[in-house]
């Protein structure tokens, strides 16, 4: 209440219960100033303003107009009326939707993201509600836009800006037409640049007539339950003793590499249907692969799978679909977890370990720990999937906050293949020239592919060669923009940086001293796959990485063809170590298993065992039997040695208690703050100051926080920028976010600096 318009006129009876008797809208924005601040309701918009609804409403002196989120509607009697002051309201100017754009459970799902993660609350709305939907993408439009038929031997000669390749691109991977609207959304840009690109003849548009698009779901051929062994049957039977009684609980799902988990999801997932419910299911993008979904359409009628390459309105049909209760799975990404469910059962989450789940820019949300307020909030189970579960769920499930269910064997008794480790120190020595595939590897391949089985190598490092160096100066090609060195790509003999896009034709001499004898150094899967058709002459062999599997569809071709025997050697990037299923797969090799292991970051370890665990449970999964081959600088490491048998809890036992010691997760907590500028001295600047800020609110608050920084980060520039950071933790959960929410208040802007607040971080570069 407003005290002083109380005090200021005497209020006649009539007048006191009209002011007692106020309604006002809370109303964020998705770009500064957030907000949220409230607004009046007029009373013609008393029934139509709802939380979840957009509203146009005025902002500051000027009272520009503004589009924002209704968030809350509070009214005199409502439990927070004392945090608004009624007498001082604008009023809402007009209201831009007729229903709320999500539901109330997603809105407070919102809520929670934006405090846990220090995000203002309208962006966490947009990254919840898909650009289509808050367009209204869908609806009929004439114009459809393609490629000219010349568009490859053009490009060539036509000056395009950044955004507008960028343009050219989208529309390129997509098989089909696009709306203006559906491009613009999915490219994130105006329609400036398309009806430029329009007029220069670089973009065709057609009219055509047509009604609502829709993108149906199509259905696959039906198959039959598997009858479970004992281990799987448990497992079902508690999750669904929670599915019957509405309750939730997060269960880890502790299972070794094929042993049958995602059977144990669809029959849980069964339980759920019957109950007219519907189940969320999140992979990571890459396991999104056609073998996924027909493993659940061939289950359920009506699956809708979300992936990076659908388009706005695509994405826009789903979301209508999956709202309105049409839909009873919905598998995808990270971003599935915000699904429109209107009476979720189930939440699933598949190689929970894995990092794709953390979204690397704001709101940084890391979607297990979504997934685990959303369940708890929803009140249905949660179950976290994974041969290596992170550690931080290991803990959990130790601490008993997780309940475990094990599937401590392959299916149909298959044994784990059998892995040996080659010690390169060994095999380097007394060899003229460096062969990536060592003897060893060498002639078990041979009698692999004699044998008639396939084989599955795995490189972590794209392009030729990672390194290109000067023997006479010692210099090092690094990007002119981000703080690394170039990679050497063969085919069009480039260097590329990447982090950013700069690529520059590959340096005959030395750019420093100007010497012709530059050398190509380090290993990439480029050059792996010509030692290999150099020793394999007659074998058919597939790369892949992010540079051969660019367009949409080429990861299922790739894969295709590989099940059908026609490529005898897939090898790769981590691409190739997840979810893969392939009973003719008798020999994984892996090149070099340190290539992550000494990273400045805690996790090095445990991702480098999760890596080497996944690819090697690639092999075996068929009555042939498999074996690994993991080559290593590092054959004592623990994590190496606990990875080659098969033994998650030898590597826990030896990494907790590092943990424990030094505070890290999961027995700390951590948040770390990244500042940017184009001018190194500022960024450094800012970053002691924000230092000094959270040190003085974290005094205030009575908080015990460890600052460590701040100091230049690993990646000391990227993409132009210098780059500072500070890591910051503390031993009680909560205590970071309230002392960082106390110091981001204070920090002042300063032209050209750009700080980003990261809860639980996992990228420490
Ligand atoms: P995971 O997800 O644990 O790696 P999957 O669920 O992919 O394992 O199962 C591996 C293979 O075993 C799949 O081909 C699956 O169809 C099969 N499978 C699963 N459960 C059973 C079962 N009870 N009996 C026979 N085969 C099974
Ligand atoms: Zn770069």
């Amino acid at each position: 209440m407003d005290q002083q318009s109380l005090f200021n006129k005497a209020p006649q009876p009539w007048q006191l219960d009209d002011q007692d008797d106020w309604l006002a809208a809370r109303v964020a924005f998705s770009e500064a100033p957030y907000g949220p601040y409230d607004y009046s309701i007029p009373a013609e918009l008393e029934t139509a303003i709802k939380p979840g609804i957009r509203v146009e409403v005025p902002l500051g002196r000027g009272n520009r107009k503004m589009l924002g989120y209704c968030i809350e509607v509070i009214g005199a009697f409502s439990d927070n009326a004392s945090s608004v002051n009624p007498g001082k309201l604008k009023p809402v100017a007009r209201v831009i939707d007729k229903t709320p754009l999500l539901t109330g459970s997603l809105l407070e799902l919102a809520k929670w993201i934006s405090q846990y993660y220090l995000c203002p609350i309208g962006t966490v709305i947009e990254t919840i509600v898909p650009p289509g939907i808050r367009n209204d993408a869908g609806t009929r439009e004439m114009l459809f836009l393609s490629l000219p038929k010349d568009i490859a031997s053009r490009i060539k000669t036509e000056k395009l800006s950044e955004l507008q390749s960028k343009i050219l691109q989208t529309l390129s991977r997509s098989a089909e037409d696009w709306t203006p609207r559906e491009l613009a959304d999915t490219v994130g840009c105006t329609a400036g640049p398309i009806s430029t690109l329009r007029k220069r003849g670089l973009i065709v548009a057609t009219a055509k007539r047509v009604q609502q698009k829709t993108h149906e779901i199509p259905g696959e051929e039906r198959m039959e339950d598997l009858p479970l062994n004992p281990e799987q049957q448990t497992a079902l039977d508690q999750i669904v003793s929670h599915v019957e009684s509405d309750s939730h609980k997060t269960f880890l799902m502790h299972g070794v590499t094929g042993s049958g988990k995602t059977e144990v999801y669809i029959r849980a997932i069964q339980k759920v249907v019957e109950f007219g419910r519907q189940a969320i299911v999140l992979v990571p993008e890459i396991s999104l692969t056609p073998q996924t979904r027909q493993r659940f359409r061939a289950r359920f009628d009506r699956v809708a799978v979300l992936h990076s390459h659908l388009s706005a309105a695509q994405r826009a049909w789903h979301w209508r679909q999956i709202a309105a209760g049409h839909v009873q799975v919905v598998i995808g990404a990270r971003s599935a977890i915000f699904a429109p469910t209107p009476n979720l059962g189930l939440i699933v989450l598949d190689e929970e370990h894995d990092g794709s789940f953390k979204q690397d820019k704001a709101p940084r949300y890391h979607a297990r720990d979504v997934a685990d307020w959303r369940a708890a909030n929803e009140k249905v189970p949660l179950i976290l999937g994974s041969a290596t579960p992170s550690l931080e769920t290991f803990q959990r499930s130790i601490e008993r906050k997780y309940d475990t269910l094990t599937l401590s064997k392959r299916v149909l008794d298959l044994p784990l293949p059998d892995v040996a480790t080659i010690d390169l120190r060994a095999d380097f020595g007394g060899r003229k020239r460096f062969s990536p595939i060592s003897q060893k590897l060498r002639s078990e391949m041979n009698n692999t592919l004699a044998d008639d089985g396939q084989v599955i190598l795995l490189l972590n490092r794209r392009g030729f060669s990672t390194r290109i160096q000067c023997p006479a100066c010692g210099h090092v090609e690094t990007c002119p923009d981000c703080s690394i060195p170039l990679t050497h790509h063969k085919e069009g003999n480039k260097a590329a940086c990447h982090y950013c896009d700069h690529q520059i034709p590959s340096p005959k001499r030395c750019t420093d001293c100007g010497n012709p004898s530059i050398k190509f150094s380090g290993l990439g899967t480029q050059r792996l796959e010509m030692e290999v058709a150099a020793l394999f002459p007659d074998v058919p062999i597939m790369r892949m990485d992010t540079d051969t599997m660019k367009r949409p569809g080429s990861h299922e071709k790739a894969l295709a063809n590989f099940r059908k025997g026609d490529t005898k050697i897939l090898l790769g990037t981590q691409m190739i170590a997840k979810g893969l299923d392939f009973p003719n797969v008798t020999l994984v090799g892996v090149i070099n298993a340190d290539t992550a292991l000494h990273l400045p970051d805690f996790r090095a370890a445990e991702r480098s065992f999760s890596l080497v665990t996944q690819v090697a449970g690639r092999t075996g999964r068929g009555q042939r039997g498999g074996r690994v081959l993991v080559q290593t600088f590092n054959p004592d490491n623990a994590a190496i040695v606990a990875a080659t048998r098969h033994d998650y809890l030898g590597f826990a036992k030896t990494e907790l208690p590092q943990r424990k010691m030094f505070g890290y997760p999961p027995f700390g907590f951590q948040a770390r703050i990244v500042v940017r500028s184009e001018t190194e001295t500022r960024a450094d600047h800012v970053a002691e100051n924000i230092a000094k800020l959270v040190k003085q609110s974290a005094d205030e608050l009575n908080a015990r926080i460890n600052v460590l920084g701040p100091s230049v980060a690993p990646m000391e520039k990227l993409r132009g920028k210098y780059r500072y950071h500070m890591l910051l933790s503390s031993s009680v959960p909560r205590q970071l976010q309230a002392v960082l929410a106390h110091a981001d208040s204070r920090i002042k802007p300063v032209e050209g600096v750009q700080y980003a607040i990261d809860i639980d971080p996992q990228d420490m570069m």
